[in-house]
């Protein structure tokens, strides 16, 4: 249970990636929310707004087949609610998708594929004038043989050794996890959330009650402590800087996006590939592949260890890392192969280091009014919804209605 129910309630949220903006927006939605005895201010350290960490630079995969389940069930659920209620379809790119395990072989590529246009491998001419009327020639039965699903034309049929669904139809969706996030936190806004920019330096607690946070402003540089009865950290992979005894470590991955070229049409699909590499005998690599909404595709590579910044604005990008992802993508798509490189990003996701998780709820043997919502690790874009639904029940309500988050209880963690 929580302190302070139907009391007044200064609520602060610490991060603006996904997981903070959805709360502020689960918060508000709540039917005993009321503006006049509820503040709701999230604070976000980029000099960018929210979602310039992992909630913005993420694939985006939503799936009845993530992990846990407790979690999964509610935020399927409420993504599918939240499409409906403000149209997700036009405004974060919400929509259902095949998706599937692909084993091929990838192209050798010739130098000019580095820029990511019109470069030919190994059928050069046949591919490079499939790519531009977006079809190609096609053996239905070969088709079959492989797995490739009849619409599935943007990856090449001869470098396919087999493909299998990895999940029914229906089972799959995704959100343009940039969108879905400010959208959340505008929506939170409209209600009278709000965003405040600046970077959170420590935690104020008092007779084992949390009374504010101190934090920097980013635009005046100044100092200041802001009372609060509710503190979230949701700091992703730097919330161990606000709470230390928080066992979650930083993964980095890159990621790009590919803008295919407007004549081609890119089926909706979401590939999880083994790659042989054609120049080093015995070496796969494995991109995830999402195609997107508006002739947009997004790939990212394998994680890394490096060293977390101090701050998101300063993540660096490893432009070979980059190249890497777009040269082995391309590898197995003509259509990719002569599309445009678009963004070239990196960001860091939040582990669990013990296992497990995410860590969701009331820290109280910490201090009343603190609460945990961090350690999603790859399916934070899934899971944000029904982790801020379960944190809008448990502040407002003093406990979880919605699901049995036992699991995930911080005091399994810290
Ligand atoms: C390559 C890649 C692909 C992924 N694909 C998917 C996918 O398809 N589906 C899926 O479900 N998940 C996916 N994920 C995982 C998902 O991106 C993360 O789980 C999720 O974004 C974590 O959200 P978050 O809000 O906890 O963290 P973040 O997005 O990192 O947000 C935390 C925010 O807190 C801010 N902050 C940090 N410290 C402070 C401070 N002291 N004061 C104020 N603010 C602070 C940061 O600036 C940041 O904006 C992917 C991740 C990666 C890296």
């Amino acid at each position: 249970m929580s302190d302070n129910i139907g009391s007044r309630k200064e609520i602060i949220i610490i991060g603006g990636g996904i997981i903070g903006c959805s709360t502020a927006y689960q918060l508000t939605r709540h039917p005993s929310f009321s503006p006049s005895t509820t503040t709701i201010k999230v604070i976000e350290a980029s000099k960018h707004g929210p979602a310039q960490g992992a909630s913005g630079k993420a694939g985006g995969l939503v799936a009845k087949w993530a992990y846990p389940k407790e979690l999964v069930a509610v935020s399927f659920t409420e993504h599918v609610r939240l499409a409906e209620e403000h149209n997700g379809k036009d405004r974060w790119g919400w929509r259902f998708v095949g998706c599937g395990s692909w084993e091929g072989k990838g192209a050798l590529l010739s130098k000019d594929s580095d820029t990511g246009v019109g470069a030919g491998g190994r059928r050069k001419s046949l591919e490079k004038k499939v790519g531009l009327d977006g079809t190609r020639a096609s053996d239905p039965v070969s088709r079959q043989r492989k797995g490739l699903p009849k619409d599935l034309l943007w990856v090449d049929e001869n470098l396919t050794h087999s493909y299998s669904s990895m999940a029914p139809d229906g089972d799959t969706a995704q959100v343009h996890p940039f969108l879905f996030t400010t959208s959340m936190m505008d929506l939170a806004i409209e209600k009278g959330a709000e965003l405040i920019s600046g970077r959170v330096t420590g935690l104020d607690i008092s007779d084992g009650q949390v009374t504010g946070v101190t934090l920097v402003h980013n635009n005046s540089g100044q100092k200041e402590t802001l009372p609060a009865t509710h503190v979230i950290i949701a700091a992703g992979a730097w919330s161990p800087s606000i709470l230390p005894s928080l066992p979650i470590s930083a993964t980095r991955a890159h990621s790009v996006t590919i803008h295919p070229k407007p004549s081609v049409t890119i089926a909706p699909y979401v590939l999880f590939t083994e790659i042989a590499l054609p120049d080093r005998r015995g070496v796969t690599v494995s991109p995830e592949i999402y195609a997107r909404p508006g002739n947009e595709v997004y790939a990212c590579g394998p994680g890394d260890d490096s060293f977390l910044p101090k701050n998101v604005d300063d993540v660096l990008v490893d432009e070979a890392a980059c190249d890497a992802i777009q040269k082995h993508v391309a590898s197995i798509s003509p259509e990719l192969r002569e599309g445009t490189v678009h963004k070239r990003q990196a960001c860091f996701l939040p582990t669990v280091e013990t296992g497990g998780g995410p860590i969701v709820g009331a820290a109280s043997y910490i201090a009343q009014g603190l609460f945990i919502a961090t350690g999603h690790t790859c399916w934070g874009i899934c899971n944000a919804p029904g982790t801020a639904k379960a944190l809008s029940e448990l502040i407002m309500d003093g406990s979880i209605k919605c699901a049995n988050l036992k699991r995930l209880n911080p005091s399994n963690f810290l």
